[in-house]
């Protein structure tokens, strides 16, 4: 099981909803390190922004996987939803 991330890049427009990605911010709410909608620092990303990383240092013990996924792809819908 992994995630599923259609790299549409609303998490990384929308950082203003967030105030723990306030240092990726370039002040419109859009991470500095956004490229032609691709990280351009993907390999090197910070651990806030590892969806599984994140789980294995901050959720692993409050919740499953599989719930953590879910409440990962409800944020994913809720962008996605916003922009319409
Ligand atoms: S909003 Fe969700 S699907 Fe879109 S880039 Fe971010 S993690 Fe991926
Ligand atoms: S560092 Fe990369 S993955 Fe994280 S918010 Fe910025 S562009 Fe998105």
């Amino acid at each position: 099981m992994s995630f599923i991330c259609d790299m549409c890049g609303e998490c990384c427009r929308n950082l203003k909803l967030s105030p723990i990605y306030a240092e990726l911010d370039d002040g419109t709410g859009k991470c500095r390190y956004l490229d032609a909608n691709r990280c351009s620092i993907y390999n090197d990303r910070p651990l806030i922004c590892r969806v599984d990383d994140a789980y294995e240092a901050y959720f692993k013990d409050v919740m499953s996987k599989d719930e953590y996924y879910q409440e990962n792809y409800r944020t994913c819908e809720y962008l996605k939803n916003r922009r319409d």
